[in-house]
Formats: structure tokens, C-alpha cells, sequence
């Protein structure tokens, strides 16, 4: 006879067992990566708003001053501010003291 209920027989029960730790384990990555993203947008606006940047060397520079952009606009203000003409962010600029290029951390893998 037929029971209309469809009770949790063997394989549905695996197929349970094996489907609930997948989702929750993608639920978790899911979470990290979305933390991530937050926590690295916070720091990055952190970073563009800084007035220094330090290089590998240690050294600290003025993120302040007159850059140009690749487009060839040039500007005052904050190295990692957006261009105000085409609104491209620096990649990198030079230590002052030592020339080692200092990566804009928003950038940063
Ligand atoms: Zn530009
Ligand atoms: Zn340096």
C-alpha cells in the first residue's frame, strides 16, 4: 500500500545528510566573503581618505600633493582620490624618498 506522506526513506535521509552540511558550509563562505568585502571596502576608504602612505621601505610619503592622471589631468589632493575628469583612481604612486612604487590598497589583491 501506499502511504501519500512520502516518509524520509533511506535515500532521502542521505540525500538530507549529505545536502544540509553542503549548504551550510556554502552559507559560511558566503558570510566570510561578504565580511570580506566590507572589511576591505572600509579599509580601502580608510586608505584613500589617509594623508600618508608608507612604502615597503617603510618610509612614509604625503598621499597629499599634485598627481596626474593617466588620462592627463592634473590635480590636488589625496594620491588615491578619484580623477575629477575621468574618475580613474591612481594604481600606485612613488615613495618619495626611496621611488618604490606604493600600490593603492583598494587595489590590493
Ligand atoms: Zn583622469
Ligand atoms: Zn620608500
Amino acid at each position: 500500500m501506499a502511504n501519500p506522506t512520502r516518509p524520509l526513506t533511506p535515500p532521502r535521509l542521505a540525500f538530507f545528510a549529505l545536502a544540509v552540511p553542503w549548504f551550510a558550509l556554502w552559507l559560511l563562505w558566503r558570510g566570510l566573503r561578504s565580511i570580506r568585502r566590507v572589511v576591505r571596502a572600509g579599509l580601502g576608504v580608510r586608505a584613500a581618505l589617509a594623508d600618508d602612505v608608507v612604502c615597503a621601505a617603510g618610509h612614509r610619503s604625503s598621499a597629499l600633493g599634485r598627481w596626474q592622471c593617466r588620462c592627463g589631468f592634473e590635480y590636488a589632493g589625496r594620491a588615491f582620490s578619484p580623477c575629477p575628469s575621468c574618475g580613474e583612481e591612481a594604481g600606485w604612486i612613488r615613495c618619495d624618498q626611496c621611488g618604490l612604487g606604493v600600490r593603492n590598497p583598494e587595489n590590493a589583491p
